[in-house]
């Protein structure tokens, strides 16, 4: 008994601090089957010594207590989670509890996707979209209205009573790829599935960043004390008749033989589908019974979570090759022989880093169960150490970069091991396909395969180069003559080089490649340096702590722009790029706009409550781009205050200190009258 007491009290700590992690820092410590393993065994003991069980377990919690960093939100009703089954019995006894509450044999079940994301409650008044809230704990949430406010979903709604819409935040599998080697490519920490990443873009300070992620909403209730739905289907259908996208798959099912077969189908097809799911949820059509049926602490009665079985298969590893990525970190990858997981084709799987190889011990000729996480990424669970081969040796992490032989560091730390050599051609070619990239220099027609060709024939050996190509061609080389370089491909591409001289600072900002320097954090080193020259002479002067009054850097990203530069051979590229006092550059860095005069040049803004019309952030970018500064209390030093719909403390403090208020419609006013300028 005092063995499992004590390992009780041992899983508790461990689920919580898992928990922890993966609610409130949107980065799982563990995979979810790890924490459902060790979640079991907890409910285990506690079914054995009930005495154990009070309010603190994690089987009577929802979720984690909320983040400091966001206003609270107390939900009028509470969000719960959902009661999971994981076989058709875990269903019939579910459906038979029912029955038995309901004293009723026919029950009609509605059934819908469980989408693999995190929950909102959306609170409308009269109409209009007032505030949104994460889950939370189920009974405070975090506010999160400025970032739903820049999600394309409805702000305004034809229901005119009290309500809140609750539902899913998804990010879509395509969405969470293009992040994922977005973030890879900027040297980031990746997110470890849409779940997780839809929850961090979410939960952002800055809602722009939230913008820029596409997250999609699938709404699946409607609480009210105003409404007389009587069914979850009339609910589902007002959703989609007010403008939100309400899934396709789901059925009205009155039987379990019905349900079953939804359920079987949606598994088949769950591959095929633009999002994560991990189950299907089965609920209690009729709304009254769900009233009837009520809650426990963590769960409605009236609902269930059928999951999915977990989509993993056996498979041999071939080989583990190292790969060099842009920023030097080499990552090991698992050459797989081919296997269907899940409905897809899975033949690599990253094996992350060093330690991580260690720790599971994965070999060459091991045959190992590989899992999709989150769907997309695969993952090589662990090795089946039976069928090991006898002669089988532990894989022995390289010490020598794979691609230019210099010996690899591992900094303090830091879990990646690096090729710290910035000549090593691998990096180098990572780093030009980086350069031309979209969000960069956006330059069409040079793909991976063409600057490499570029790099092997010493045509382009580092950024500054791929300028000078239409000027050396036919001189002292000829692109014509080579494979795959057709006269109108190079007119095209010489067009698009000629095109991206003209860049915005953020951009250029970006397209250097600095570690941890992404598109949103480039934005805001644009905006606090202003212009190029500006950005040479706090360069030149060593000026880098400053960056650390912005708001969103902080000491390691402003260390990696503050190391970059003060390498010399950085340093000479941007110079060749865009010039310095002695010599003019390829291409012209262009400033970013500052309004030197009108009437908000100088002031200092305080905006509160809700507006209609903006997004807090759209509003401060506004302000800010018209000369005004931004802030988040109200001081002697603020100008005026805008103050929007159930405006509270701020306004109330403005009042007294007699500083002058002014409404949506007022501020909307004068951006109209300074834009016009
Ligand atoms: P859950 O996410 O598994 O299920 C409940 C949620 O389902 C609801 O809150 C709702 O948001 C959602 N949902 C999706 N579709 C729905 C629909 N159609 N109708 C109603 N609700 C719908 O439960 P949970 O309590 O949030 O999380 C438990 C899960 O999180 C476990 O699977 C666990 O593995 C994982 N977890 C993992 C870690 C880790 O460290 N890896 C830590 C904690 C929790």
């Amino acid at each position: 008994m005092m063995d499992k007491k004590n390992r009780y009290f041992e899983l508790k700590k461990l689920l919580d601090s898992y928990s922890r992690q993966y609610y409130l820092l949107d980065d799982p410590a563990v995979t979810d089957a790890e924490y459902d393993k060790l979640y079991n065994e907890l409910l285990a003991i506690e079914s054995e010594f009930p005495e154990l069980k009070d309010a603190t377990s994690p089987s009577q919690k929802v979720g984690a207590k909320v983040s400091k960093k966001f206003k609270r939100i107390i939900h009028a009703t509470e969000m719960l989670s959902l009661e999971n089954a994981y076989n058709e019995e875990d269903i019939t006894e579910f459906i038979d509890r029912v029955r038995k509450l309901a004293n009723s044999e026919k029950i009609d079940f509605v059934l819908e996707p469980k989408f693999d994301g995190l929950s909102v409650s959306i609170k409308y008044k009269n109409g209009v979209l007032v505030n949104a809230a994460t889950r939370g704990d189920g009974r405070v949430g975090e506010d999160v209205t400025q970032n739903i406010l820049t999600m394309d979903i409805p702000k305004k709604i034809p229901l005119d009573y009290e309500l809140e819409v609750r539902g899913e935040i998804i990010m879509l599998k395509k969405d969470f790829q293009e992040l994922n080697n977005q973030k890879e490519r900027d040297g980031e920490k990746i997110f470890a599935n849409p779940r997780n990443a839809a929850a961090g873009s979410l939960r952002q300070l800055d809602a722009e960043i939230t913008r820029s992620r596409k997250l999609k909403l699938f709404p699946y209730a409607i609480i009210s004390s105003e409404t007389n739905f009587l069914t979850q289907i009339e609910i589902l259908e007002t959703l989609k008749k007010s403008g939100f996208t309400v899934t396709e798959h789901f059925a009205l099912c009155r039987t379990q033989e019905e349900a079953h077969a939804f359920y079987e189908n949606l598994e088949k097809h769950r591959a095929d589908l633009e999002y994560d799911i991990d189950g299907v949820v089965y609920k209690v059509n009729d709304l009254n019974l769900q009233e009837k049926l009520g809650a426990s602490a963590k769960f409605p009665r009236h609902s269930i979570a059928y999951k999915f079985t977990a989509e993993k298969a056996e498979t041999t590893v071939k080989d583990i090759v190292v790969q060099v990525g842009r920023t030097g970190n080499i990552t090991p990858v698992a050459e797989l022989i081919p296997v269907t997981v899940g409905g897809v084709v899975v033949s690599r799987a990253t094996l992350h880093n060093k330690d991580e190889i260690e720790k599971k011990d994965i070999r060459v000729g091991d045959r190992v169960v590989v899992q999709r996480a989150g769907d997309v990424i695969p993952q090589v669970l662990y090795p089946i150490i039976e069928e090991r081969p006898k002669d089988s040796k532990p894989f022995i992490f390289p010490n020598k970069c794979p691609c230019c032989g210099s010996t690899l560091v591992k900094e303090e730390a830091e879990v990646a091991i690096k090729c710290i050599n910035l000549d090593c051609q691998a990096q180098i070619i990572e780093h030009l396909a980086h350069f031309v990239s979209k969000k960069a220099f956006d330059i069409d027609g040079l793909g991976e395969q063409s600057i490499r060709y570029l790099f092997e024939k010493g045509i382009v050996k580092s950024a500054p180069d791929i300028f000078e190509i239409e000027r050396r061609n036919g001189k002292e080389f000829n692109l014509q003559n080579a494979e795959g370089w057709g006269r109108q491909s190079l007119e095209n591409l010489f067009a698009s080089i000629n095109g991206a001289k003209r860049i915005s600072l953020d951009r250029f900002i970006y397209s250097l490649g600095i570690p941890q320097v992404g598109r949103a954090v480039s934005k805001l080193i644009a905006a606090f340096w202003g212009s190029y020259s500006r950005m040479l002479t706090c360069i030149s002067e060593g000026k880098y702590d400053d960056l650390l009054s912005i708001d969103g850097i902080g000491q390691s990203i402003v260390d990696d722009i503050r190391n970059f530069c003060l390498n010399k051979h950085n340093l000479s590229v941007i110079k060749r790029l865009a010039g310095d006092e002695h010599s003019s550059g390829y291409v012209i860095v262009t400033d970013v706009e500052q309004i030197k005069d009108g009437e908000l040049v100088g002031k200092t803004i305080v905006f509160t409550g809700s507006l209609q019309k903006f997004s807090r952030e759209k509003a401060k970018e506004i302000a800010e781009h018209m000369g005004a500064k931004t802030a988040s209390s109200v001081s002697s030093k603020t100008s005026f205050v805008v103050a929007g719909e159930n405006a509270g403390s701020k306004l109330e403090e403005a009042r007294k200190k007699g500083i002058k208020i002014l409404s949506e419609e007022d501020f909307e006013e004068i951006i109209k009258k300074n834009s016009q300028r």
